[in-house]
């Protein structure tokens, strides 16, 4: 399998006057993995089905490896595009045995051959070609439908919201597995999501769109430390936006100093994460909700600067009501204008 580098440059699309995607440019290294994350809407399965040739764009260009797959004047049509597609429901066909559905988007002259039991064999499931779909397990059936995007050999997969339809704790195991797999496979991939753990966990890089618009592109840690926006910023986790005045790298705020990463100077709003706060045995907070998530807790405070969010050790001897200082014990981050 030949991983290959994926380049969209450009593309809009609409739907009638809908206009759905604006000027997308995302560029995809060979085997890296790129999660398109954004709410419900914001066009990304409309962007993976552009890449894959499901929809022509309107404007702008396709390229995947050295060939033009679509811009003014090219169309290649999906099936010529070696291009491997996973949707939501995984759906196996299931009155095709299980050799047969992996085999069925290669040439006839491979669907009885070793290619098969290659690609069964990488998702670990040697052996079980004769059984039906009906009788495997949720997350067996879907390393059968992988095998059967990977068997063709394509150079790039694409997979929209392959874990949506999970239940939470088959989601995790089987997209960990995925993970493994996409790494010891080295393929190219982009997939959909609208779950930020899980574009965290699995993009190499993610790009966060809305309204039709890529907002940023970033390893899931650029995104989570330096979000453009106070909207991107809230997207991947949990955020407090704390009124300060800048001057260069620093910010007065009511909880203290707070140290910047660029020069401002005035009225901002500074990202302070949760973890990057500290309760002390101070005075000028109360402890208004404690909620305990066994790996750590969050603790909600009034303080001088309005509520704040506080992640705390799992171990720490807190209550309601108590009263405490808080302090920022953060890197130096952003601060964005204060509208
Ligand atoms: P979700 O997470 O809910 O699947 P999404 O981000 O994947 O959302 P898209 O499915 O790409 O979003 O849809 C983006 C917009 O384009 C939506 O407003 C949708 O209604 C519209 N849209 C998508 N396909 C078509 C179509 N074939 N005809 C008309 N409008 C469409």
């Amino acid at each position: 399998m030949t991983a290959r580098a994926v380049e969209i440059a450009g593309v809009g699309k609409s739907f009638d006057d809908t206009v759905v995607l604006t000027e997308i440019d995302l560029h995809v290294t060979p085997g890296q993995s790129v999660a398109l994350l954004g709410p419900s809407g914001c066009g990304k399965t409309t962007l993976l089905r552009v890449v894959a040739g499901l929809e022509r764009p309107d404007a702008g260009a396709i390229t995947i490896g050295d060939t033009r797959m679509a811009g003014p004047g090219t169309w290649v049509p999906p099936e010529k595009r070696n291009v491997g597609m996973v949707f939501q429901d995984w759906a196996l066909f299931p009155h095709l045995s299980v050799g047969r559905n992996v085999g069925y988007g290669l040439p006839r002259a491979e669907r009885d051959g070793p290619r098969v039991t290659e690609a069964l064999a990488m998702v670990g499931m040697t052996g079980l070609e004769d059984r039906m779909p009906d009788t495997l397990s949720g997350g067996q059936q879907q390393r059968v439908a992988l095998a059967r995007a990977i068997a063709p050999r394509p150079s790039v997969l694409l997979l929209d919201e392959p874990f949506s339809n999970l239940d939470t704790a088959l989601r995790v195991d089987v997209r960990s597995e995925v993970h493994r797999l996409l790494v010891e496979l080295g393929i190219t991939s982009i997939f959909v999501t609208h779950d930020q753990e899980e574009a965290f966990v699995l993009g190499d890089r993610v790009a966060i769109m809305n309204d039709g618009i890529l907002e940023q592109v970033g390893t899931p840690y650029e995104i989570y430390r330096d979000p453009v926006s106070p909207w991107i910023a809230s997207f991947v986790g949990d955020v407090n936006l704390i009124d300060a005045d800048a001057n260069g790298l620093v910010a007065a705020s009511p909880i203290g100093d707070l140290p910047l990463r660029g020069h401002r100077r005035g009225p901002v709003r500074v990202l302070v994460r949760p973890e990057a706060l500290r309760l002390t045995s101070g005075d000028t907070a109360e402890v208004r909700l404690v909620e305990f998530y066994g790996h750590d807790m969050m603790v909600t405070v009034g303080a001088p600067s309005g509520e704040l969010s506080v992640r705390v050790s799992a171990s720490s001897v807190i209550e309601r009501g108590d009263r405490v200082g808080v302090e920022y014990v953060g890197d130096p981050t952003v601060a964005f204008d204060r509208p």
